[in-house]
This record gives structure tokens, sequence and C-alpha cells, in this order.
């Protein structure tokens, strides 16, 4: 586990393939149902991260690639198809699944409020980052933004992609994600924001769906203590 931030107020971080129990492809710590790894596993895998945490409850989204974020505000709310959540309950980890994608995290310290955000070339392309925090009703500057492990520029080729206003970080056929979630950020007037500048695609620990189409998913996380 990478732990970005732990406080007596939050935690928040991302899951490596280490310290979990599934095997073959999706060794060791899979966190994703949908990548045909044993549902047992991944149940225990995501087990191990509660007790690691501390956490009451995970909250997993099914991630679809679109710009939907929901709030979650009810502590046994089942949440629709969607790929950004907000929280304010304490003790409720939010949960982003990623093998390449940007794993994004809020902390607004103004609400005491977080969300998790599945940024991948198409929810950068629809804005999910900006739709999220206009949901969060935050003030840009009271924001703690973390981006992930991610692909990086030169691991990631898009071959006659039209990503209308972000065509601009597309240089020899390769998407800088990382450059493209800057701007967005910066647009918007958040200024505390970190990159870890890990490629998933390059780190062995993480997993990497452009480097291995079977394979399992690692996790951010962030979640309110208390
Ligand atoms: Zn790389």
């Amino acid at each position: 586990m990478l732990v970005s931030i732990d406080d007596e107020r939050l935690i928040a971080g991302f899951t490596t393939k280490f310290g979990g129990v599934s095997s073959k492809e999706y060794e060791s710590l899979n966190l994703a149902t949908h990548v045909g790894d044993d549902p047992k596993k991944v149940s225990k895998n995501r087990e191990i991260l509660t007790s690691k945490i501390s956490a009451k409850k995970l909250i997993f989204m099914e991630q679809i690639h679109s710009d939907l974020v929901y709030v979650v505000d009810d502590f046994n709310q089942k949440l629709p198809p969607c790929d950004g959540v907000i929280t304010d309950i304490k003790g409720l980890a939010l949960c982003v699944m990623v093998a390449d994608c940007s794993p994004v995290l809020i902390y607004d310290k103004a609400q005491d409020k977080i969300a998790a955000i599945h940024a991948g070339r198409a929810g950068i392309v629809q804005k999910i980052i900006s739709k999220s925090i206009e949901k969060m009703n935050s003030n840009p500057k009271n924001l703690s933004v973390i981006i992930g492990p991610n692909i990086s520029k030169n691991c990631y080729e898009v071959k006659n992609l039209d990503l209308g206003e972000f065509n601009k970080f597309i240089k020899d056929s390769k998407f800088d994600m990382n450059l493209a979630i800057k701007y967005e950020l910066e647009e918007l007037g958040v200024d505390n924001y970190k990159f870890l500048n890990i490629c998933s695609h390059c780190d062995d620990r993480f997993y990497s769906y452009r480097k291995s189409k079977v394979t399992g998913r690692f996790a951010g996380f962030i979640m309110l203590k208390g």
C-alpha cells in the first residue's frame, strides 16, 4: 500500500498488487470482481483492505467510463453505475479501481468531504473531475487532490483519436493524461494537487491493462476517520 495521507482526520492512498490472496494473472491483491477472478478471493482481498485502513465499509463503484458522480449520504445506499463518488460519512472508504486509468482522490478540508474519481481518457474528456468538484460544492482553494499511479505519456499511445479540447495533450500519438488533469485542475482554481507520477504500465507493483489484458485492478482509497 502506498499511503499518501494518514492523519487524525483522513487516510488516503493506493493499493499495490501485494498482500492479497488471488493467484495467477490476478496475484495477489486484486480488488475487482469484473475481471474474471474468483469472487471469494476478491471478497477476501477487500476484507484485507478494510481491516488495513480500519474502515467500517468500503464503497466500490461499477465503473463505466462515464461522467456520472453520486453523493453517498447513507451507509447502506446502493450506487448506480458511475465513475465518481462523494461522501462526508466517517468510516466509509471510497474506492476507485484502476489498471492504467487515473485514480483521483479529493479532500475538502473546509467541508470535511471526500471524493474518489475514476478518470481515464473518456472521463477526462467528459470533464468528470470538474463535475465532481462542482457536485461537492467546494471552494477549489480548500481542496487537496492526489492523482495515483496511472499510465504515463510515454506508454500511452492513442492512434487517430479525437479528444476534442484535450487533443492538445497528444504529442507523437501519445496522450499525456497527467498534463490534461493538471490543466483541468488549474482551470478550476485548484492549486493543491499532487501527482504520484508512477507509471502503472512500467512499474510492476501495479496492474496494467495495456500490458496484460487479463489482469487485476488496484485501488485508490480515501476515508474520513471517526
Ligand atoms: Zn510507462
